[in-house]
C-alpha cells in the first residue's frame, strides 16, 4: 500500500492518520516533537523541523506522495524535493498561492475572480495612498506566515494603521494592505482536485470566527440561495484548476450584502471548516485528501442530513477542575448524538483542542431557523462543556 508523508504533527495530520487507516495505510508524519499530536497517533513518525531540507529529505524518502498539514515549509526546500523526484501534492507552484497573499491575491485577481481591493505595503506612504483612496476602511496582513488571525490587523483609525505598518516594517516583515470587506458573513467553499484532474465539492459553509479564529462552521450555510452556493462552489472549483491544486483545499468568503462574495484566504490542505464531514458527509476531508493526493477517483460529496454544525472545543481561560475524562462522561450522559474529536493537546487559553460535530436529525431544513438554531446550540454547548467544564444553560446533571 502506498505511503504518504504529511509535513506537521497536528491534529490536521492526526485525523488523516485516522483516514489513512481506514484505506489501509499509515501516515509518516513529520513533527517538531514527539508530543505533537499526529506524532502520538502514527508509527510512522520523523522528528525534524519543516524548514530543514535534511528532515524533509528523510520524510519524503520512499514516500508515494508528499503532503501538508500547514503551509509554512519554505518553497525553495520543496523545489529542490521536486527536483529529486519527489511527489509534492500539492505541488510549490500551487502552493505558494496559500503562503504567499500578495501573490495570491494578484493571480486570482488576473484571473477575474472576486478579491478585495488590495496593495504591497513596504513603506508608510503606500499605507497613506492606498487608506486615503480607501476611507481608511482597510486591513493590513503579513503577506506569509499568518494564521488564526496572527499576522491580521483591522485597525481603526489611520493613526492606529500607521502604528501596526510602523512596528511590522521595523520587523521586517512583508506587508500588504486590503480593503475592508463590509459583509454578511464568512463561508468556505471546500473542494477537492485530484492530479487527473476530477474535481469534487462539499456544501458551502458558513464559518463564525471568534478572536480571529474559526469557532462554529455550519453546513451547509443556511439560507444560502442554490445560485449563490453554485457559484461559490464554481469559484473553488475553478481556483482548483487554475492554480493546479491537489489534495483539498478551503476558499474562504465573504457574503456581501448584495449575495456576491469575494474571496479571503485559500488553505491547501484539510481545514478547520471542513471538520464537519467527518460525521456529516459520506466521505470526510482527510479521507479525500489522501485520495486526492495519490490520485485514486474521489469520494462523493454528498452531506448524509439535512445540516450539520461543528463546533471548536477552545481551550477556556483556567483549566477546569473537572479532568476532561470526566467532562466527557458528563456529555455523553446528557448528549448521546455529540461526536467528539479530541486532538490530544494541552489545554491552554483559546487553544484548538478538538471539536464536536453534531448532525441533525433528517427531514429537516438548512432553511428552518429554529431546525438549525437547535443544532448549534447543542454543538456549542457541548463544545463549551468540553473546554469551560460549564454547562452554558446551567444544566445539572443530578436534577437536569
Ligand atoms: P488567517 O490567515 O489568520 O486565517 P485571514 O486573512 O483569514 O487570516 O483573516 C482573519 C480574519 O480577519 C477573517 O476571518 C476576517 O474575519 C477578518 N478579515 C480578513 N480580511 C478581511 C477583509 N479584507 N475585510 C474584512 N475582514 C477581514
Amino acid at each position: 500500500m502506498p505511503v504518504v508523508a504529511m509535513i506537521g504533527g497536528g491534529q490536521l495530520a492526526r485525523m488523516t492518520q485516522q483516514a489513512a487507516i481506514e484505506l489501509g495505510q499509515t501516515l509518516r508524519v513529520l513533527s517538531g516533537t514527539a508530543g505533537e499530536p499526529a506524532a502520538r497517533a502514527s508509527a510512522d513518525v520523523v522528528l525534524g523541523s519543516h524548514t530543514d531540507l535534511a528532515a524533509l529529505r528523510e520524510v519524503a524518502r520512499g514516500a508515494h506522495a508528499l503532503t501538508f498539514d500547514h503551509e509554512h515549509v519554505p518553497t525553495e526546500h520543496l523545489d529542490t524535493l521536486v527536483g529529486e523526484g519527489v511527489n509534492v501534492q500539492p505541488p510549490p507552484s500551487a502552493l505558494v498561492f496559500a503562503q504567499d497573499k500578495l501573490k495570491m491575491r494578484a493571480r486570482l485577481r488576473e484571473l477575474g475572480l472576486p478579491v478585495p481591493d488590495f496593495a504591497p505595503v513596504t513603506s508608510e506612504a503606500d499605507l497613506t495612498e492606498f487608506g486615503e483612496a480607501h476611507e481608511w476602511r482597510v486591513v493590513i496582513k503579513t503577506v506569509r506566515g499568518g494564521y488564526d488571525g496572527r499576522g491580521v490587523w483591522l485597525p481603526d483609525t489611520a493613526d492606529a494603521a500607521v502604528a501596526v505598518v510602523r512596528e511590522q516594517l521595523a520587523a521586517g516583515a512583508p506587508l500588504m494592505v486590503e480593503q475592508r470587506v463590509e459583509m454578511v458573513r464568512e463561508l468556505s467553499a471546500m473542494v477537492a482536485r485530484s492530479p487527473f484532474g476530477q474535481g469534487a465539492t462539499w456544501p458551502v459553509v458558513e464559518t463564525v470566527q471568534r478572536k480571529g479564529q474559526c469557532a462554529v462552521a455550519i453546513a451547509p450555510a443556511p439560507g444560502l440561495s442554490d445560485d449563490a452556493a453554485a457559484d461559490a462552489q464554481n469559484i473553488a472549483l475553478r481556483v482548483a484548476a487554475e492554480l493546479g491544486v491537489v489534495g483539498v483545499m478551503a476558499v474562504e468568503m465573504f457574503e456581501k450584502a448584495d449575495g456576491s462574495v469575494s474571496i479571503n484566504e485559500l488553505a491547501m490542505r484539510p481545514h478547520n471548516s471542513g471538520h464537519w464531514t467527518q460525521d456529516g458527509a459520506r466521505t470526510s476531508q482527510f479521507e479525500q485528501h489522501l485520495r486526492a493526493v495519490l490520485d485514486y477517483p474521489l469520494g462523493d460529496c454528498s452531506p448524509t442530513a439535512p445540516v450539520t454544525v461543528m463546533a471548536n472545543v477552545l481551550g477556556a481561560p483556567a483549566e477546569p477542575e473537572l479532568s476532561m475524562d470526566e467532562r466527557l462522561h458528563h456529555l455523553f450522559a446528557r448528549m448521546p448524538d455529540a461526536k467528539v474529536h479530541l486532538y490530544d493537546k494541552g489545554e491552554r487559553p483559546d487553544r484548538k483542542i478538538g471539536h464536536v460535530n453534531v448532525v441533525g436529525a433528517p427531514g429537516g431544513s438548512p432553511d428552518d431557523p429554529a431546525y438549525v438554531a437547535d443544532i448549534r446550540e447543542r454543538a456549542e454547548r457541548a463544545a463549551h462543556w468540553l473546554s469551560h467544564g460549564v454547562w452554558t444553560d446551567g444544566w445539572d446533571p443530578h436534577h437536569g
